[in-house]
Formats: C-alpha cells, structure tokens, sequence
C-alpha cells in the first residue's frame, strides 16, 4: 500500500483531475492505478469495486495469525453491518 493517508477502501475524494494523488502529486493515486490494472483482469476486475469493511486500527501492530486464532479480527465495527456490502454486489 503506497496512499499516504492509508486508505483502503477506494481513493480519499482529492484525486488530481490527472490522477495524481493529492499528497504526492509525483505519484500517482494507487487507487487510480489498481483500477487500471483490474482492467487486464476480466474475470476479477468487477471485485474492485465491492465495499469493504472498514479496518480496526486498535488491531494495528498486533499480530494477524493470532487475531485470526482468537477471531477477534472478524468483529464488525460499530456501524458496520454489512448491509452496504451486499448492496453493492446486488
Ligand atoms: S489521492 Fe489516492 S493515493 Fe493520494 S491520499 Fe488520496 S487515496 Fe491516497
């Protein structure tokens, strides 16, 4: 993941007009760039645009295997309830 501000569900709403991020206008938006790249891959590319939930960033710096073992990285945040998720497949 190269967005300075971290996002992880779709580009932050300040995309130069020329694709650029809006941090580091030397670089591209990586959001721009994983559309583009989703357009080579017929069979997944449609994916890009399902909502994902949220991440929790109390969980940042623990250790993935055992959140995973203990499930605690399975737990919907607070108004997240998936509902979008499904919506957007639909
Ligand atoms: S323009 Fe794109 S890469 Fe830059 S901060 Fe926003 S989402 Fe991240």
């Amino acid at each position: 993941m190269t967005c300075p501000k971290n996002i992880r569900n779709g580009p932050c709403g300040g995309v130069r007009a020329d694709g650029h991020c809006e941090v580091k206008p030397e670089m591209v938006c990586m959001w721009v760039d994983a559309f583009d790249r989703s357009q080579n891959m017929p069979k997944y590319g449609g994916e890009l645009i399902w909502l994902q939930p949220p991440l929790d960033r109390q969980l940042e710096d623990s250790s993935s295997w055992i959140n995973m073992i203990r499930g605690v990285d399975e737990v919907s945040l607070p108004g997240w309830d998936g509902e979008l998720e499904k919506e957007a497949v639909a």
